[in-house]
């Protein structure tokens, strides 16, 4: 069984399906403590809405009809039982599945075990402003391919520079999707644009989160 923060259809505010609707799937925990972290309610136990099962969270994203499906929390990849969910979802062709990590699992026995494609990781890469740069796995930018996406999330200047350092030392654009993901309100989008042209950054992309220009920052559940 799976603790369940929350559980509801919307459109993925980011990640490489940004604006088409997709099922998202919040579970209860995570080993990190980002300071910018905006889901703190799935750190706490209290916050679990219900107790589902590998079979029923299935069921649920059949019925919501969506392609599209979000694993995300807290840290989809520390839950019990989740061999067992990524088992059923791999086995059906027409899902895609966005597994959201923070960057401290090693992912790679994940894709050893699910090659099939329909399974893709979006890695976070924790930076200075986190407060959780040394938890990182560096074993996953050798992991990644053009499946996955890494992430990072940007709130200061010193994080773009370390940024750009990990992008350029292990090559990522020609390995996976590469974000610049700035933290809502921590930095101009503009400081990064123009760190961007300075640093001629190729096959980069800024993303910033649509669900909180759709909907109130602070909104949960959307
Ligand atoms: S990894 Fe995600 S859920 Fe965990 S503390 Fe950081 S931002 Fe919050």
């Amino acid at each position: 069984m799976f603790n369940i923060i929350e559980k509801f259809l919307s459109i993925d505010g980011e990640g490489p399906s940004a604006g088409e609707i997709a099922t998202f799937i919040r579970f209860l925990g995570c080993n990190l403590r980002c300071s910018w972290c905006d889901t703190k309610y799935s750190w706490e136990k209290e916050s679990t809405t219900e107790r589902l099962s590998s079979r029923e969270i299935y069921d649920y994203i059949k019925e919501n009809g969506s392609n599209n499906v979000t694993l995300t929390g807290g840290e989809p990849l520390i839950q019990e039982n989740i061999h067992e969910l990524l088992g059923i979802l791999n086995n059906d062709e027409n899902l895609k599945i966005h597994v959201e990590t923070n960057g401290s699992v090693d992912i790679g026995c994940f894709k050893e075990k699910y090659k099939s494609g329909n399974i893709s990781y979006i890695v976070d890469y924790k930076l200075p402003s986190s407060k959780m740069t040394e938890c990182m796995n560096l074993s996953n930018l050798n992991s990644v391919d053009f499946n996955d996406t890494y992430k990072f999330v940007i709130g200061s200047k010193e994080d773009l520079n370390m940024a750009y350092d990990i992008i350029k030392k292990y090559d990522l654009t020609s390995k996976c999707l590469v974000y610049l993901s700035p933290v809502f309100g921590a930095i101009e989008l503009n400081d990064i644009v123009e760190f961007m042209k300075n640093k001629k950054l190729n096959k980069v992309k800024l993303q910033v989160q649509l669900h909180k220009i759709i909907w109130d920052k602070n909104a949960r559940g959307v």
